[in-house]
Order: structure tokens, then C-alpha cells, then sequence
């Protein structure tokens, strides 16, 4: 099964990714903790990718995009995957639908977990508290990355409706119900 998670930051899509790719034997790449990652260690993407996660904007699209390739091409993600924060801009989506293409392949379905702006304001501010991510941290670059999401990652939602794979499952109440609901809309079961 090849899956993409879709959802504001503090949807829970990272943690709800986590636990269904657990649950079906399924890769969770998450291109966030990829970056933060790079970040940490210094490596020649990170120093590219700090300056636009510190400002809650999205790295170029060439940039993620050119890993996204890497993986395709290496074969990690044939056994059935889920990618959670890539695509996250409709070019990425057509960039991605090409790469499958080509490796004769494609995406089962994007799951949209939805969640209201205001649950998400509170949970990122929560969450800075415990996990320490300075993007977090600052409400004015929490305010900026749901603006972002919103111009540049709601438009995929319509991309993907018009391939007619989109699930939208609702992101609000406790972890273990999230995680059936999703489980459900993926599997029908
Ligand atoms: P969020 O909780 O905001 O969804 P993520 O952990 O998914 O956060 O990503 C953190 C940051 O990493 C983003 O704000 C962005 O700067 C960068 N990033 C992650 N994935 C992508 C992507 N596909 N394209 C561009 N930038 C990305």
C-alpha cells in the first residue's frame, strides 16, 4: 500500500503515520523529521533547510524533491509506504506522480486528517512544551506555517480529489480512535 498523509501541522499526521505504517508493515518516511535531522548533523541539506524551517516556510521544492527521488530510485519504498509532509505543494504532487510513473508505480490513496485551526494552534503551542521544536515555539511562525499550509498544501487536496483517491478521515478526539478510523478508511476493514 502506497500512502500519503495529508494535514495542518498538529493534525497528529507524524504520529498517527507512526502507528498505521506499525500497524501494516509499512515505511513511514516523514520529510520533516528527515530535515530536522539534517539540521542536527550539519549535513549540506541542513545548512540549505534552516533557514526556511526557523521561518516556517517550505524548503524549495527542488531540494525535497531531489530525496524524495533517492528513495524511489534506492527501492526502499517497494514494500508499501507512507509519506507524511511530502507532497506538500501541488508541484511536489505532479513531481511525485512522475517519479512513481516512471518506476511503474503509483499512489493508493492520500488521507486528509482534518482538524479545525483552532485545535491546532493549541495543540503546536502544547507540543513546543514537550518536544522542544522551536518552530513551535514562536506563535507568530505557527501562524505562518498554517498560512502556508493553507496557500500552498490545501491545493493538493483538490489534486488528489481529482485522481479520486482522496479519504478524508476526521483528526478530533482520542489517539486510539484516530488511528481505527484511519485504519478503517484505508483498509475499508
Ligand atoms: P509540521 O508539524 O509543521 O507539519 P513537519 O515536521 O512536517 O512540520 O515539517 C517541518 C518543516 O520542514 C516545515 O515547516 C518545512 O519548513 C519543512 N518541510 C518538511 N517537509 C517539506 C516539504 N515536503 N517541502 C518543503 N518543506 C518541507
Amino acid at each position: 500500500m502506497n500512502l500519503v498523509f495529508l494535514g495542518p501541522p498538529g493534525s497528529g499526521k507524524g504520529t498517527q503515520a507512526k502507528r498505521i505504517a506499525e500497524k501494516m508493515n509499512l515505511l513511514h518516511l516523514s520529510t520533516g523529521d528527515l530535515l530536522r535531522e539534517a539540521v542536527k548533523n550539519g549535513t549540506a541539506l541542513g545548512k540549505k533547510a534552516k533557514k526556511y524551517m526557523e521561518a516556517g516556510e517550505l524548503v524549495p521544492d527542488e531540494l525535497i524533491v531531489g530525496i524524495i527521488e533517492e528513495k524511489v530510485a534506492s527501492g526502499e519504498l517497494d514494500n508499501g509506504y507512507i509519506l507524511d509532509g511530502f507532497p506538500r505543494t501541488v508541484p511536489q504532487a505532479e513531481a511525485l506522480k512522475k517519479m512513481l510513473k516512471k518506476n511503474n508505480s503509483k499512489l493508493d490513496k492520500a488521507i486528509l486528517i482534518d482538524v479545525a485551526d483552532a485545535e491546532v494552534i493549541n495543540r503546536l503551542s502544547s507540543r513546543a512544551k514537550i518536544e522542544g521544536r522551536a518552530d513551535d515555539a514562536d506563535v507568530s511562525v505557527v501562524k505562518n506555517r498554517l498560512d502556508v499550509y493553507k496557500k500552498q498544501t490545501q491545493p493538493i487536496i483538490d489534486f488528489y480529489s481529482g485522481e479520486s483517491i482522496l479519504k478524508k478521515v476526521n483528526g478530533l478526539g482520542n489517539i486510539d480512535d484516530i488511528t481505527k478510523r484511519l485504519h478503517q478508511a484505508i483498509t475499508g476493514k
